[in-house]
């Protein structure tokens, strides 16, 4: 059953000392994922395809930085947003009116780049004859974590696409604009599924934990004892690379960067990665680049709980 916050309740959380959302900052995010992208590309079994992605989101960064300004909230929306404890622009209903021709100029920007692998040319070309009814049909099925096989190769490029237009939206809002979603396993902006949790350092934030938006990149604080997918505070356990055939689970070194975060009421995975352990960790990138983690994962009784934005794959997730 959905709980609302009382507005006492609501002033209470309010009072805390560190931020309970942290907005996108589209300028720097990009970058920094680039950058992180190359970094981690270097010797990596999928060195390719984190080369890849790092281009992908260079062009997202320039994208970003030439990026409509969007519409101001409507006041109407935040407050019914907050007085139901939904999200405030499910993602959905409310793409980014120039996504279109964002994933146009991101297409146009990449085509023939050495980077995006030969095997991409038909999917370029593909999207690039769709016109917007045909891309917005398609953005929800992606969104929805719902594509087929013949779209599976373009999700990650419609994704890439949509994230500059929701990030940007993101980053014009207020924080006390922002409602408590419910559950608080979703987005407060848009709704979507974190990728990721990451811990922060640094500032108010420091020392705590925050689930990042797989689609605004919008994050949203939530308690490291609380399960990220099904909130259960029983059960949950970590496991990383290093403590492979370690048993029992749940004895996880804590010292790596990226360890998966299992539960066992849900069963279900999620990775966090660990500013306190290497400064440079990004959700989207780390999460990425850990792929030995999810083969690792793929042996044991969690399925992975959400799916990374610039990575398709046909393996089944926990609904
Ligand atoms: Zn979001
Ligand atoms: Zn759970």
């Amino acid at each position: 059953m959905q709980r609302i916050l009382q507005p006492g309740e609501i002033e209470a959380l309010d009072h805390i000392d560190f931020p309970r959302v942290r907005l996108p900052q589209p300028a720097t995010l990009f970058q920094e994922r680039a950058a992180r992208l190359r970094q981690l590309a270097d010797g990596h079994a999928i060195a390719d395809y984190l080369r890849f992605a790092a281009r992908l989101v260079e062009a997202q960064q320039h994208l970003a930085s030439r990026a409509p300004t969007p519409a101001p909230l409507d006041a109407g929306v935040a407050r019914q947003a907050g007085t139901h404890g939904m999200p405030l622009l499910p993602a959905s209903g409310n793409l980014p009116p120039a996504w279109h021709d964002t994933l146009r100029a991101l297409l146009a920007e990449l085509k023939g780049d050495i980077a995006v692998p030969a095997g991409l040319a038909p999917v370029f070309s593909h999207l690039a004859a769709l016109d917007n009814p045909a891309l917005d049909a398609l953005a929800r099925q992606v969104l929805a974590d719902n594509i087929g096989r013949e779209e599976l190769a373009a999700a990650p490029l419609v994704m890439a696409a949509l994230q500059v237009g929701f990030a940007t939206r993101a980053a014009a809002l207020s924080v006390k604009d922002v409602p408590f979603a419910e559950p608080a396993t979703i987005c407060p902006v848009c709704g979507c599924a974190p990728v990721a949790s990451v811990l922060r350092i640094g500032g108010a934030a420091g020392g705590h934990r925050y689930l990042h938006c797989s689609a605004c990149a919008t994050e949203w604080h939530m308690v490291r004892v609380k399960c990220s997918h099904c909130e259960s505070t029983r059960g949950v356990r970590y496991q990383g690379v290093q403590d492979a055939g370690a048993e029992p689970a749940g004895k996880a070194d804590t010292r790596q960067a990226v360890l998966a975060e299992t539960c066992d009421q849900c069963h279900t995975y999620r990775k966090l990665v660990n500013q306190e352990q290497d400064p440079f960790v990004d959700p989207v990138a780390d999460d990425l680049a850990s792929i030995t983690l999810d083969l690792l994962m793929g042996d044991t009784e969690f399925a992975r709980a959400s799916s990374n934005p610039l990575l398709a794959i046909e393996k089944p997730l926990a609904v």
